[in-house]
Order: structure tokens, then sequence, then C-alpha cells
């Protein structure tokens, strides 16, 4: 819980603040970025939150943090910003809040479908999301990108008894028993609309998750960065083979999708699916440029 004992002194004077505890996951500012900016290693508040708009977002800043780290000196209710949750990003494709800290952040999804809900990572297991998953007829499927981003997943086994899906690469004392291992280079049909499709280089076994050729869940292996206006993908995070990552990603040339959505980093929807095609093309170049300084050191 946040304290205001612990209060960052860069906050903006008033309500919302937030304090010491801040592991800089960058959750608060793309959620509610009126009012939380990036500091030095941090978020804080950069604005009070002005009418109720800004501030439901703040409310639901506070409630996705995954270390608690923001607070309200009036101790606010914050069931406003649980209640937002899972929150609708296109058609029947939500953004669950209530990171992880264990997963330092990174967000996780739901796909609504009449064959069965899909979690792709998992996300903190609160109460309040727990209770609206169920509502919103539970988890079939829970697919794991990779190892860093499992979180609470036996909860969610437990709660739903879903099956989790993960790249046998990528399995530790914590997740060998889940339901699926599957392994292999080769994409792996889950259903008529669910394609795995393995893409090492963040981890050994970290795979990416299509959804009926249009979205593309990416875990930690590309995603949008707002500074620099376009994909990225993550070197100084890259913990197995930066030139796997990117064979992986000239493998994703082959499919078509318009939207990516990332564990870490921004969403990112592009005009059509041949936008988003060059889009990543851009990327692979931008990557090999990367591997050919390093090489000419
Ligand atoms: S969501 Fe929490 S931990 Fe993440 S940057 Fe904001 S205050 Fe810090």
């Amino acid at each position: 819980m946040a304290l205001p004992a612990r209060r960052l002194p860069d906050n903006a004077p008033g309500d919302f603040y937030v304090d010491r505890t801040c592991i800089d996951c960058d959750a608060c500012r793309r959620i509610a970025p009126a009012t939380f900016e990036e500091g030095d290693g941090h978020s804080y508040v950069s604005r009070q939150p002005a009418g109720e708009a800004e501030r439901r977002r703040a409310l639901m800043a506070l409630v996705a943090c995954p270390t608690a780290s923001i607070g309200t000196a009036s101790r606010a209710n914050a069931s406003e910003g649980a209640a937002a949750f899972p929150e609708m990003i296109d058609e029947n494709v939500s953004f669950c809040g209530f990171t992880a800290e264990s997963s330092f952040g990174a967000w996780s999804y739901l796909i609504e479908r009449p064959e069965g809900n899909v979690l792709v990572d998992s996300p903190r297991a609160a109460g309040p999301l727990l209770t609206a998953l169920e509502a919103r007829g539970g988890v079939a499927t829970m697919f794991l990108t990779h190892r860093d981003d499992v979180a609470d997943h036996e909860d969610f086994r437990r709660r739903f008894g879903c099956e989790r899906v993960l790249h046998a690469d990528d399995a530790t004392a914590r997740t060998r028993d889940v339901e699926r291992l599957w392994d292999g280079v080769e994409p792996l049909r889950l259903a008529d609309d669910l394609l795995a499709i393995p893409t090492p280089g963040h981890t050994r076994g970290h795979a990416v998750l299509l959804y009926r050729n249009r979205y593309l869940f990416t875990g930690d292996h590309l995603a949008w960065s707002r500074r620099r206006g376009r994909l990225v993908a993550f070197r100084d995070a890259c913990w197995f083979s930066w030139t796997d990552q990117i064979r992986s990603m000239e493998r994703l040339l082959d499919f078509s999708f318009e939207w990516i959505l990332p564990g870490h980093g921004g969403w990112h929807r592009a005009a059509s699916a041949q936008a988003m095609r060059d889009e990543v093309a851009r990327c692979v170049a931008w990557m090999r440029e990367i591997a050919a300084k390093a090489a000419s050191r």
C-alpha cells in the first residue's frame, strides 16, 4: 500500500501521489497519461486529475499498479478504477489491468469468444478481476508467451480450470506442470482462430499468439515505442539471443495482422495488414543495424 511518508517529492501537490516503492514499469503512464509522467527511475504525478474522466483513469492506474505505489491522501475509494477492468481495446479484446510485480507490470489481455475465453499472460489474481472474468464466462485457455509473465497462473487454473499453454523451452519449476507444454519451431494451431507462433529471442521459448489474423499478442518480443514512434524490440532486455530474435521477427512477415498487443511497451494498430508488415520490416532492419554495430566494435 502506498504511504504518504514515502511520497516522492516530485509529485504535484494534491490528492494523488506515487511513493518510493515505484518500480518504473510504465503502466500508470500508459493508463493515465494526463496524470502520470516519467521521472528519474520512477513515475510521479505531474498534474492532479482534472475532472471525473481523468480521476477515473488515475484510479484505474492505482489499481493496475503492480506494487501498490500509487495512493491518495484522501484514501479514495478505488472501486471505480477496479470496476473498469477488463477494459475493452477493440471488439472482444480487452486489457486486464491488475498487473503483477513478478511480471514487472506486464500487461495481460482477455479475448472473449464463444468457443472459450483466452487470457494472454497472467494478470494479478485480484478479487475484482476474478469476479469480472467469472461474469464474462471465465477463462478456458491461458496462453503464456514466456517464462517471465506467468505471475499468478496457478490461481487462474484453480479458479477457472483453464488449460495453460506454454512453450516447453520456457518451462520452469513453477510451470513444468501446466496442461499443455508444446515444443519445436513450427506454429501450433490451438483453434481455427488461434495460432501460437514460436519467437525465440527474448527467451528461448518465447511465443506470440495470433488471433483471427488480426491481433498479435507479442509478450516481450515486439512493442510500439511512443518515444521513437515505431515498432521496437528490447535489446537491453533480450535474455536469450538477439540473432534469434531478429530471425523470429523476420518470420512474422509471413503472417497477417493489424494489431500488436505487447506485455511491455505500447500497443499499436496499423492502418492495414500491409502497413503493419511494413512496420515490422522496418523493425527488422533496425534490429539488423544494431547487430551490425555490435559486430563491428
Ligand atoms: S504503475 Fe506503479 S510501479 Fe508502475 S510506474 Fe506507475 S507507480 Fe510505478
